[in-house]
């Protein structure tokens, strides 16, 4: 870990002066003192809004207390504090949270994001619990390593981890969470963890783990030979009928039951549009591939020329926005087939195409994610279903706020009504009645109670849909 600057330390000095003015006591306790390993932000300070605003402009959260951590060390002191304070733990890595779960006003918000460091040891890729996807991506490409994780550069490693964590790779290596070996945790107790000391938590990490049972500050990861290309389809129509968007969803839904393991697809309706984007990376599944596009271009608006990047460049393509923006995004559910949304898919398109900024995209799952041994090894329940829904609004301006909240909502009532239930844990809405449920299962849900009990038995870490006691 790189030594603290002379601006560090001035900046630690700013925060502790302006914290000794807020928590009298804290600086009066050895404990806790500030010292390389973690600097704590309140508002007052000017580094503090780089590390309390997150992605999701529409989260007016205004933690009264961040502590950045450095190192293992920072975070044992981060929570050696709120125990003695006895103030809830809310754990930030990348920020990119839908309902801002790595916020909290009244607590303590501890945030790894400065823990970033990346080795390859042998095959396995060992990160700090702040690494970003697009780090992940610089670090494991040039040295033709891959892990399959998300496409945004700018989400967090952890909490993509932590929820599970699908993208163009995982039909071929399987979810993020599946491809992690170990991890170490600073417990709710203070404690350090390591999972190769306990089974159980490493499957409670693999899709059940975010913001529960501690502070994850290292993440260990199986790593697979980076292909060479990530060549991809792009085939837009647009202009669409409710109708003809529903007859290009459905042959959409049967043509990619055919795609090879190594191929991705998703299928997005904005508006009265739908792009359809292929991407895959063996060589040998060309043919396929582009014979499920030909059939897919049918009465298309235009087909984007096949594009032969290299996987360094083409990774970029999907990197997205980096900056904060407003946005209402939410799991539109697992689905097995087209006939899962058939009875109301006709009145949710409606919606989607009569309301500005909403977005209605499918991507597929299925290959390595439906591997049944996995079901046992991981908390991610969702394996029998080969596609995700997610519904998508984005804006500008407070002042559309309610509106477009309560048009994705009501698309969510519709979906619930048709009977898509349950949801992945990375896309959660503060709506959603049983998430328990829908994210786990009851089963898993219970399960990870237990491991919340072991862990974290003051309840100390926790946000508005965190594992409760059981
Ligand atoms: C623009 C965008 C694109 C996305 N693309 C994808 C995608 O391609 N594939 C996909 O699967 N998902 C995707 N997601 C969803 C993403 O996986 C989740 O939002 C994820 O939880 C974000 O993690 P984070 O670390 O950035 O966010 P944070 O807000 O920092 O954390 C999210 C949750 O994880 C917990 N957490 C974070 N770090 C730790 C830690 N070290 N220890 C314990 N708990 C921790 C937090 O407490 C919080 O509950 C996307 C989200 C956005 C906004």
């Amino acid at each position: 870990m790189e030594q603290i600057s002379r601006r560090d330390v001035l900046k630690l000095a700013t925060s502790q002066l302006a914290l000794a003015s807020l928590y009298p006591s804290y600086l009066l306790s050895k404990e806790v003192e500030s010292n390389q390993d973690i600097v704590f932000l309140i508002p007052s300070v000017s580094d503090y809004k780089a590390f309390s605003t997150p992605f999701n402009k529409r989260i007016k959260t205004t933690p009264s207390l961040i502590a950045v951590c450095r190192n293992e060390a920072g975070v044992q002191k981060a929570l050696k504090y709120a125990a003695y304070k006895r103030l809830p733990i809310a754990v930030k890595s990348g920020g990119h949270s839908f309902e801002g779960f790595s916020l909290n006003a009244h607590g303590i918000v501890v945030d790894v994001s400065l823990i970033n460091e990346q080795k390859l040891v042998g095959d396995q890729f060992i990160s700090g619990a702040g690494t970003k996807l697009f780090q992940l991506y610089d670090f494991l490409i040039p040295r033709g390593r891959i892990v399959p994780v998300g496409s945004c550069g700018t989400v967090g490693l952890s909490g993509l981890t932590l929820g599970g964590g699908y993208g163009m790779f995982s039909r071929r290596w399987g979810l993020t969470c599946d491809n992690l070996k170990g991890v170490r945790m600073v417990d709710g107790r203070g404690l350090i963890i390591d999972s190769k000391d306990d089974p159980e938590l490493l499957w409670a990490c693999r899709g059940g783990g975010n913001g529960n049972f501690g502070i994850i500050t290292e993440l260990r990861y199986q790593t697979h030979a980076a292909p060479q290309t990530l060549p991809r389809h792009r085939i837009k129509f647009r202009h669409l009928s409710t109708s003809d968007a529903v007859a290009t969803c459905k042959k959409w839904f049967e043509t990619t039951r055919t795609l090879p393991d190594d191929a991705f697809s998703a299928f997005v309706l904005n508006g009265n549009a739908i792009t359809i984007l292929i991407t895959y990376f063996d060589q040998t599944s060309k043919g396929l591939v582009n014979s499920i596009a030909d059939a897919l271009s049918q009465g298309a608006t235009s087909v984007s020329p096949l594009a032969q990047e290299k996987l360094s460049t083409a990774v970029t393509r999907y990197y997205g926005r980096k900056t904060p923006l407003h946005f209402k995004n939410v799991s539109a559910g697992f689905y097995k087939n087209f006939d899962d949304l058939v009875d109301g898919i006709h009145e949710i398109f409606d919606l989607v195409t009569s309301s500005v900024g909403t977005i209605f995209q499918i991507n597929t799952l299925g290959g390595a994610i439906a591997d049944q041994s996995k079901v046992k090894t991981a908390a991610y329940p969702h394996r029998m279903f080969g596609y995700l829904g997610e519904l998508q609004s984005y804006w500008e301006n407070d002042g559309a706020t309610e509106d477009r909240i309560a048009k994705v909502n009501e698309i969510q009532r519709k979906l619930e009504n048709i009977g898509i239930t349950r949801h992945y844990r990375n896309y959660p809405s503060l709506e959603l009645k049983n998430w328990q449920v829908a994210y786990f299962g009851t089963e898993n849900y219970s399960r990870l109670q237990k491991c919340k009990q072991k862990y974290d038995p003051e309840n100390l870490i926790s946000h508005l849909q965190s594992i409760s006691l059981p």
